[in-house]
């Protein structure tokens, strides 16, 4: 993965006595740390780009724990979401954070880690009888930071005691050592998004190369993690049936795939405002230039025929390789569901099932 050092750490005040200002200040020697009283004042003007390079610790005033929003019309896969961070230090061309966080940019991590994890206990403890899957990196990507401000290892240890939760660590990076000391006791997934390097090279912009995550994934594989994998978002282009074969080949070769808890597949989706946002940012992309219609829930993907195609061939591609691993779709309607898997699951709660089969 591209280095990243953030140019400037803008601490709000107050925040100085979190464990995630100590990790900051001991992993970030060099860089100048400027304290300020009102954050929103110091997040400053510029592009998204620019936002990404200074890093800002403050204390996260609203809930930390949400359900995620879904699609509508799509089937949701019944899946919470804790935000610990905003933004990202990578940058994808086809990152819908680019439109989400447009007006809200700063690169962010939250200081109040004890808020995080009272809020989380008191709904754990109120659900006892549900499964959470809840996931980190809705808004940011959960381990890129890591090396600096060593927030998984302040919640892990919570969350791995957990009776009813899976937690997962979603990554384009191979930010894994701070991970593999600790003990995730079968509660924690760490679900890396793929792609072939090919589109790695052309459109996710400062993220492991391939090989980085696979190897990133083998190790805390055998650290006692459990594994995910989404392949997400699949491109379409000439020829990506041999790069995702061989990219599935890779995968399987070098991870155990009896201990992955989960395969998912969508295809690259975007909205027109997303589009216009990265015709300024990456108008070269070959993202640019695919077919795609706009869908009941107003995003944009290929047309539906195209999907299920790509979607049967990664599947058999999969099956051929891991006979039994739990595969699903991302953000698909029930109509797609039925046509790739022959079954479409009836309600959220099925799905929520399915995913607690997967866990125990
Ligand atoms: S890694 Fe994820 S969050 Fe980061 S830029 Fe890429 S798509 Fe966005």
């Amino acid at each position: 993965m591209q280095n990243f050092q953030p140019e400037e750490v803008i601490v709000e005040r107050g925040s100085e006595a979190s464990p995630i200002y100590r990790n900051l200040q001991r992993s970030l020697p060099d860089v100048r740390f400027r304290v300020v009283d009102d954050i929103a004042s110091a997040n400053g003007s510029g592009d998204f780009g620019s936002a990404k390079k200074k890093l800002y610790l403050a204390k996260h005033k609203g809930e930390f724990f949400k359900k995620c929003p879904g699609s509508e019309g799509q089937v949701c896969c019944n899946y919470f979401v804790i935000n610990f961070a905003s933004n990202c230090p990578m940058d994808c061309s086809y990152c819908y954070l680019q439109e989400y966080l447009a007006d809200n940019a700063a690169l962010k991590v939250f200081s109040n880690v004890g808020d995080l994890i009272d809020e989380a206990d008191a709904t754990l403890k109120k659900h006892r009888g549900l499964f959470f899957r809840i996931g980190t990196g809705e808004i940011t990507d959960s381990l890129a930071l890591e090396p600096f401000t060593g927030m998984v290892r302040e919640i892990l240890p919570y969350f791995a005691q957990q009776p009813n939760v899976l937690l997962e660590l979603k990554t384009k990076s191979d930010c894994v050592d701070g991970l593999l000391d600790l003990d995730p006791k079968g509660r924690v997934v760490v679900g890396w998004s793929m792609n072939p390097q090919r589109v790695i090279d052309a459109d996710e912009h400062g993220t492991a190369s391939l090989t980085e995550r696979l190897n990133a994934a083998k190790r805390v594989q055998e650290g006692g993690y459990r594994l995910g994998f989404h392949f997400d978002p699949m491109i379409e282009y000439p020829g990506w049936e041999v790069d995702y074969a061989a990219m599935l080949d890779q995968t399987f070769a070098t991870i155990d795939w009896r201990k992955l808890s989960w395969v998912s597949l969508g295809v690259l989706r975007d909205t027109p405002g997303l589009k216009r946002t990265m015709r300024e940012r990456f108008p070269r992309s070959q993202l640019l230039t695919g077919e795609q219609v706009v869908c009941p829930d107003g995003k944009l993907r290929y047309f539906q025929p195209l999907r299920v195609d790509m979607y049967r061939k990664m599947v058999g591609w999969i099956r051929r390789a891991a006979p039994t691993v739990k595969i699903y779709l991302c953000m698909e309607s029930r109509e797609v569901w039925q046509q790739v898997f022959g079954f479409a699951p009836s309600c959220e709660k099925e799905l929520g099932n399915q995913f607690a089969d997967f866990g125990f």
